[in-house]
């Protein structure tokens, strides 16, 4: 990750700057610059793209017009077999976001998905929503035990993507301990991790615009639908695409950078 300041930081030393100012001047106003930092230090973690308090990857870095899928929260035995079939009858490629306890549970489920040909990111062990509110002790803890458990399976994740798309001043720290960068989305269908999955297809192909990362969930839907309509979906939306035009890229094409990388191989994907 570059060591370049985050806006937080920089926005802190000029917030300073401007109440020592207002201070000397007028002040009566010098507290509104920092009521206004207060405010953004608020926001920002609820913003998955911002990006205040570290860099974030959103969309495309390299001016590719192209689109990225991306699929968190897997795998799941329901859903990762149905999503690998559909990606390969596209030959689309993707990368999965996953979370490290459920490929301990479903290994065979994180080989099929990387003999296929897909990259694979770090989700956190096990999707805890309120893992930005935690210690930074647990917070290195769990993205670092995740980085361990996929480390089984020969790949070392380079991009890691917070639960819920939230972050927090300390995570810019833990992520260089563990040569992580931070990539977030820039077209989601507001799915609730595929609880509202009605006219997936249709929410996402009114918005998508090139450079698109999409985020999209490998999970079983909720709420009484199944996961045949799920599939529907996946088809309707990867249908509308080829319409469209779209051209389906890697995250590294659309990012220019390595999303994972081999171990005991020279070779980086
Ligand atoms: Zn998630």
């Amino acid at each position: 990750m570059k060591s370049s300041w985050s806006q937080a930081e920089k926005l802190a030393l000029f917030v300073f700057a401007a109440a020592l100012l207002l201070l000397c001047t007028f002040p009566q106003f010098a507290v509104i610059p920092l009521v206004l930092f207060s405010c953004c230090c608020f926001m920002a973690p609820f913003i998955p793209g911002w990006g205040f308090f570290l860099p974030v990857i959103s969309r495309s870095q390299t001016g590719s017009p192209g689109i990225v899928l991306s699929f968190d929260d897997g795998p799941s035995p329901e859903t990762t077999p149905m999503i690998l079939k559909l990606l390969a009858d596209f030959r689309y490629n993707a990368t999965f976001f996953v979370i490290a306890e459920k490929a301990e549970q479903y290994p065979e489920l994180l080989y099929a998905i990387l003999e296929a040909g897909h990259t694979v990111g770090n989700h956190s062990w096990r999707h805890d929503s309120l893992l930005m509110l935690r210690s930074s002790r647990t917070l290195y803890n769990d993205i670092h035990k995740s980085q361990q458990l996929l480390s089984h399976f020969g790949i070392r994740p380079l991009l890691f993507r917070p639960p819920a798309g939230i972050t927090n001043p300390r995570l810019k720290s833990v992520l260089q301990k563990e040569n992580l960068q931070t990539v977030s989305f820039s077209c989601r269908a507001f799915d609730g991790g595929n609880k509202r999955i009605d006219k997936l297809a249709e929410r996402m192909l009114k918005k998508i615009r090139p450079g698109d990362i999409l985020l999209l969930h490998d999970l079983p839907p909720r709420n009484g639908k199944s996961v045949s309509a799920l599939k529907n979906e996946c088809k309707a939306l990867f249908t509308g695409l080829q319409e469209r035009q779209y051209d389906v890229v890697s995250l590294e094409t659309l990012t220019g950078e390595a999303v994972m990388e081999f171990y005991h191989s020279s070779t980086q994907q």
